[in-house]
């Protein structure tokens, strides 16, 4: 007999019709469409990554997504933004996404934050979070997450794109998975954004992309999720490595102090 949690689980039948296509392939199922219906995603930072990631976080059924940022739409935006439309400009960003995003799948709870996720706000929303995606421009916002992710044990999938090129992984999986610091040091340029130095349209499309099937696939249990390796594209040359990454013991953050 099946338990009461698995009944009050069961999905509906427009719920099988809309994730049908994931739900057929052998290596997801109905289990893993079930684990993402009751999942809570974080997404701080709504620019070039996070209008990809959440569209599709959205769509593949994500129980809950809360965004923050604090930005508006800007007519610079839109090359690469493109969950924000031209007649959008100068509207608070978080509240035309959530309009999109309900739009795009009206089962889904959509919560916004109009602000930057900062100090007690950042930390209790990290803790309440099954895996938290980054979609940050700067160094400063990157570290200040990172360290919340460490402190709560959240998954964090981290992204940077800038010129014609990114890079992808997802830290803090386990105990012994790396942390965004066990990388970088603290004392990053910030004049490394895309502001300073462009960025091609479609590039931050495909890393947001990847974010979304790299929290997808942690979220559902399926496959493995890119722990301790960094995946670095070169879109210009069609160049793809993965490096190993390794925790840094003495790190200031995830370290043994
Ligand atoms: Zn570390």
């Amino acid at each position: 007999m099946e338990s009461k949690s698995h009944i009050d689980n069961d999905l509906s039948d427009s719920e099988l019709l809309r994730y049908s296509r994931q739900i057929m392939l052998p290596q997801f199922g109905f289990e893993a469409q079930k684990k993402l219906l009751g999942s809570r995603v974080l997404l701080i930072g709504i620019g070039g990554l996070g209008s990809i990631s959440s569209m599709y976080l959205v769509a593949a059924g994500v129980g809950h997504i809360v965004i923050s940022d604090d930005d508006v739409v800007e007519i610079t935006n839109l090359q690469r933004q493109i969950i924000y439309n031209t007649d959008e400009i100068n509207q608070k960003k978080v509240q035309v996404a959530k309009n999109r995003l309900q739009k795009i799948n009206p089962n889904i709870q959509i919560s916004i934050f109009d602000q930057k996720l900062e100090g007690e706000l950042l930390s209790q929303e990290v803790s309440l979070a099954d895996i938290v995606i980054d979609g940050t421009d700067n160094y400063k916002s990157r570290f200040e997450i990172n360290k919340q992710c460490v402190m709560s044990k959240t998954a964090l999938v981290s992204a940077a794109t800038i010129r014609f090129e990114g890079q992808l992984t997802v830290f803090n999986v386990t105990d012994n998975s790396p942390c965004y610091s066990c990388l970088y040091q603290d004392t990053m340029d910030e004049s490394q954004t895309c502001a300073e130095n462009g960025v091609l349209s479609a590039v931050p499309g495909v890393f947001g992309s990847l974010q979304a099937v790299e929290a997808i696939k942690f979220l559902a249990e399926v496959g493995n999720v890119l722990d301790g390796e960094l995946l670095i594209v070169d879109n210009l040359m069609n160049e793809f490595r993965k490096i190993k990454l390794k925790k840094d013991m003495d790190c200031l953050v995830c370290g043994q102090k």
